[in-house]
């Protein structure tokens, strides 16, 4: 059924990266309508949260976007941002891994879960001579039962661990994992995360192999190859010159700034009879009725506010665990750090024993983020593997991060400055089955007209995918009118 209103009246909720992208992109499909964001805070842009102050860039929340995935870097240029487009510096791209307490880069050529050269494997002292020969091997290890199956899954632990052996999972695999999912591996869905290794399995045989025809694919097309990459791929990565908040800024000034609610949380959504929807805020009373709505809300509230109208769909989104995390954003002057920083930031395995999880040097990574001679770096904490570190006060969260990073970096004094956020419940964390999960998430909510769910909890957590998520579930209600 179409929408026979001249003028439809279309709700956003959620004011994150993926609600703006789908409220800019309704706004664009169908000028005629009335589009409006409902936020539950009194700022715009969710996990897009940039301060600048006293010559600072500061990102509180993420900081980049991968550019191969098009998806956001098409979206900044649509919006006149391509100029501010930034990639990262070219120097120093790779990331560094703790091992017995001290820093050595990522072997060059393994990214995540894929070794693309060898010699550097045998150079790195980050695996012990029995570790690096079992990796080795990998090349000759079986292919897991089920994998030419669709719903092919396990968790990346176990596939990690039985193709690179033990130690490559431990010491490589399982910290930058966590750099990025901030997960546990041994529930992180290999086919909800890494969709491509299986795909490369079950063309090439061996993680191995694949990387190898891919070196050659790239050299054929003079591209930067992944054999020359590190760990986190920094060269795919790019950021905005005044931070990821003029992403947000420039998405909210395209929407009409009366349309734009914050400080108001949505509680329920209701279909009325001649099929429009209502929206109820809490504490208030409901809006006029709206011809289609975008929950772009993190799972759990999405659960909560489908419940009174239908508590299978309510029951599968409360199937999508979170976790949280602490970020300590700190500055040093260079001359108060001892080590060199020759890389873009740190990740620290867990069998290290260590409260970290992550550093990331932002002021070495891109340029303008501080004074030349200082150092602005962003410390991770928390995670799906140590909850509890997320609730201490912060004078004892902080303490945590900077006692870790002053013994790795062997660092003298006190910082300049320092910046704690929490993201309490902010990660969706994608576990084994997380893709029949959203399968059924979508095939239940298609049962509702005019119903759309988008953001980081389905099809990917990077913004490259809730760019897509807000732009896909724009153009489905769009195509209504
Ligand atoms: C610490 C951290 C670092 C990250 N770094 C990167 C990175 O560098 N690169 C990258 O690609 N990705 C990164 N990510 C992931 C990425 O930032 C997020 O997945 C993405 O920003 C999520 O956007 P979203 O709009 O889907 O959700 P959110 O940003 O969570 O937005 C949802 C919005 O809904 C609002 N809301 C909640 N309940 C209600 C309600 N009842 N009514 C109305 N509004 C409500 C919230 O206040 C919020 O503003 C990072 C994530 C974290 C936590």
């Amino acid at each position: 059924m179409s929408i026979s209103n001249n003028s439809p009246r279309f709700a956003v909720l959620g004011g994150g990266i993926t609600g703006l992208t789908a409220a800019y992109r309704l706004s664009q499909l169908a000028p005629r309508a009335s589009v409006e964001v409902f936020e539950a805070s009194d700022r715009l842009g969710g996990m897009l949260s940039t301060r600048r102050e006293d010559g600072y860039l500061i990102e509180q929340g993420a900081d980049s976007f991968l550019k191969k995935l098009p998806w956001a870097v098409e979206l900044c240029e649509e919006l006149g941002l391509g100029d501010e487009l930034l990639p990262t510096n070219p120097q120093s791209r790779r990331a560094l891994v703790v091992r017995d307490g001290l820093l050595h880069p990522v072997p060059e050529g393994f990214v995540i879960l894929q070794p693309h050269r060898m010699l550097p494997m045998l150079r790195t002292p980050l695996l012990s001579w029995s570790g690096k020969l079992r990796l080795l091997q990998e090349r000759w290890i079986g292919s897991p039962q089920g994998l030419q199956e669709a719903d092919y899954d396990e968790s990346v632990a176990s596939f990690a661990t039985r193709r690179l052996g033990r130690e490559a999972f431990e010491r490589l695999v399982q910290p930058l994992l966590a750099g990025i999912y901030t997960a546990d591996p041994h529930q992180l869905s290999l086919a909800a995360t890494m969709p491509d290794t299986v795909e490369a399995l079950r063309k090439h045989g061996s993680l191995t192999r694949a990387a190898f025809e891919k070196a050659k694919q790239d050299a054929a097309r003079d591209e930067e190859s992944e054999s020359q990459a590190s760990g986190a791929r920094y060269a795919s990565f790019v950021t905005l010159r005044r931070g990821l908040g003029h992403l947000v800024e420039t998405l909210a000034e395209r929407l009409p700034a009366e349309k734009i609610h914050l400080n108001t949380a949505i509680q329920s959504l209701a279909k009325t009879e001649n099929q429009q929807w209502i929206v109820r805020p809490e504490g208030g009373d409901s809006f006029d009725p709206y011809d289609g709505i975008v929950v772009a809300l993190p799972a759990p509230r999405a659960a909560a506010i489908v419940e009174n109208l239908d508590t299978r769909l309510s029951d599968l989104l409360g199937k999508i665990p979170y976790a949280s995390s602490g970020i300590v954003c700190m500055v040093y002057r260079r001359d108060q750090i001892a080590r060199d920083l020759d890389g873009f930031g740190l990740v620290v395995p867990t069998i290290e024993k260590k409260n970290i999880i992550a550093a990331s040097f932002s002021s070495v990574k891109f340029p303008g983020r501080a004074p030349d001679d200082q150092l602005l770096v962003r410390v991770f904490l928390g995670g799906a593997m140590q909850p509890e570190l997320v609730d201490l006060p912060d004078e004892r969260l902080q303490a945590l991060a900077q006692a870790d990073l002053v013994e790795l970096l062997g660092i003298t004094g006190q910082p300049l400055r320092v910046d704690l956020v929490r993201w309490q419940e902010k990660m969706p964390q994608y576990h084994v089955g997380h893709v029949q999960l959203v399968d059924a998430i979508e095939k239940r909510t298609a049962d509702f007209e005019g119903l759309e769910l988008a953001g980081n909890a389905y099809r990917g957590v990077g913004i490259p995918q809730c760019v897509r998520s807000g732009d896909t579930a724009a153009r489905r209600l769009a195509a209504r009118t």
